[in-house]
C-alpha cells in the first residue's frame, strides 16, 4: 500500500463505520441514534483525493496546463456526467464545462428537471491536451485511477458518459457512442449511461433527442 492512500483509507473507514452504525450492525454497539453517511463525509474524502493529486506531474500535461480542473457538484449526486478533458475555458477557471459544451450541458440538466449543483461533473483528463488534442493512452492511464476514486465515493446511481473518448475509456471497449449510446452498461456495479457529447449536439443539433427543447 502507498503511504498517500493513507488517508483516504482511514477516511473511509471512518464512512463505513458510519454507515454500518446507520444500517443498525450491532458490532460498533452504539448508543446513540443511527446517522446517514453526510455530504460533508463525502466532500472530506474528495478533498483527500485534491490532496493526494497535489501538483500532479503523473504525466506531460502537467507542463501546458493552466489549472487542474478535479470536477465538481454533489458530492452525494445520483447522476454522475463525465467528459473527456478540460479545454481552454475550463483550463483558465479550473472548473468542468464552463464553456460552449458546457453551456449546452447546463441546459441538458435544467432540461430534466436537475441543477447543476444536483449532479457532479467530472472528466476523464484533470488537465487540457494542448489544442484540445484527443487524450493519449498514458494520459488517461495516469488521470482514470483518480476519476474512479472520486466515482467511488460519490457512488451515484448513473453515470453519464459524454461522447466516444469517455465512453470508450470508462467501459474499455472500442466500440463508438452510436453503438453504446441510450442503454446501460455497467461498471463495478455502477450504471453507465452513454449518450452524445454536447460538443457534437453544437455541431449537430439534429441529434439532439428533442430538437428544440434544449
Ligand atoms: N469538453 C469536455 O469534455 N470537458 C470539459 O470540461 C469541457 C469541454
Amino acid at each position: 500500500m502507498s503511504e498517500p492512500d493513507l488517508p483516504e483509507i482511514l477516511e473511509s473507514l471512518k464512512i463505513h463505520a458510519k454507515y454500518s452504525k446507520a444500517c443498525g450492525i450491532k458490532y460498533f454497539q452504539e448508543s446513540e441514534k443511527p446517522k446517514c453517511i453526510t455530504t460533508e463525509d463525502k466532500q472530506a474524502v474528495l478533498n483527500k483525493i485534491i490532496e493526494q493529486m497535489g501538483d500532479c506531474k503523473r504525466c506531460k500535461l502537467y507542463s501546458t496546463r493552466k489549472n487542474i480542473v478535479f470536477g465538481e457538484g454533489n458530492p452525494d449526486a445520483r447522476l454522475v456526467f463525465v467528459g473527456e478533458a478540460p479545454g481552454a475555458d475550463e483550463d483558465v477557471q479550473g472548473h468542468p464545462f464552463v464553456g460552449k459544451a458546457g453551456q449546452l450541458l447546463t441546459k441538458i440538466i435544467e432540461a430534466i428537471d436537475l441543477k447543476r449543483s444536483d449532479v457532479y461533473i467530472a472528466n476523464i483528463l484533470k488537465c487540457r491536451p494542448p489544442s484540445n488534442r484527443n487524450p493519449e493512452e498514458d494520459e488517461m492511464a495516469a488521470c482514470i485511477p483518480f476519476l474512479k476514486k472520486q466515482l467511488g465515493v460519490i457512488d451515484p446511481k448513473i453515470i453519464c458518459t459524454l461522447g466516444n473518448v469517455a465512453t470508450r475509456a470508462l467501459l474499455d471497449t472500442n466500440a463508438g457512442i452510436t453503438k453504446l449510446r441510450g442503454r446501460f452498461h455497467e461498471l463495478a456495479g455502477l450504471k453507465v449511461m452513454p449518450t452524445y457529447h454536447p460538443s457534437y449536439l453544437l455541431r449537430d443539433p439534429s441529434k439532439k433527442e428533442k430538437p428544440g427543447r434544449i
